[in-house]
């Protein structure tokens, strides 16, 4: 999403810094090959890209960064992730932690209920991409396939930057 947003405001001619906490681009989805080439592509489009790095400071003009760097910023867009709101599920009595706590065929301890999409947790793991939501759904359709044998576990995605 940061991505995105970086790419947007680029193309729209603004100077825009990347300040990513990981070593690499999109970590959990991209191999240390594809991501340099994402890291290649928007350095080539004039995107100032920190990896290794988080912000310390948000100020009025500019923002520091944990390397004690200040940036000149006028708009600083915070794309850090999403957490599944899970406040229903608890309410019904379900297990909950970082999401609804699935097993491998997205089963809850009750079993009236599957926990199916981003709200779903399997092995600690959540998920903010459509195709292992979709890969969930088939597991979930097909009644009882395990969604480690389904083919849309973390690699899988499509990625709209252009
Ligand atoms: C801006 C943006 C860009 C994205 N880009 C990409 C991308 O490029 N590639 C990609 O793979 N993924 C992308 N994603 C992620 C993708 O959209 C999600 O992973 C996917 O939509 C998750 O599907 P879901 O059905 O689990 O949840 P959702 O699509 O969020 O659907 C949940 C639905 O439940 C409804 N709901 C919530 N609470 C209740 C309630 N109490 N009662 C009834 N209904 C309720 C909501 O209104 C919503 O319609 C993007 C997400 C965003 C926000």
């Amino acid at each position: 999403m940061g991505i995105e947003a970086a790419a947007a405001l680029r193309r729209r001619g603004r100077q825009v810094t990347l300040v990513h906490l990981m070593d690499r681009l999109i970590a959990r989805q991209l191999d240390a090959v594809a991501a340099r080439a994402l890291l290649a592509s928007l350095t080539e489009r004039g995107i100032d890209c920190r990896l290794n790095t988080t912000l310390a400071r948000i100020d009025v003009d500019s923002v520091l960064s944990s390397q004690g760097e200040r940036l000149p910023a006028t708009r600083v867009v915070i794309a850090i992730a999403v957490a599944p709101e899970a406040g229903l599920a608890q309410a019904a009595g379900l297990r909950c932690q970082r999401g609804v706590i699935a097993d491998g065929q997205l089963r809850t301890p009750d079993a009236a209920i599957s926990a199916v999409g981003e709200c779903c947790e399997i092995d600690g793991n959540t998920f903010g991409l459509l195709a292992p939501c979709l890969a969930q759904a088939e597991v979930w359709r097909s009644g009882g396939r395990d969604y480690y044998l389904c083919g849309g576990f973390l690699t899988n995605g499509r990625w709209h930057v252009a």
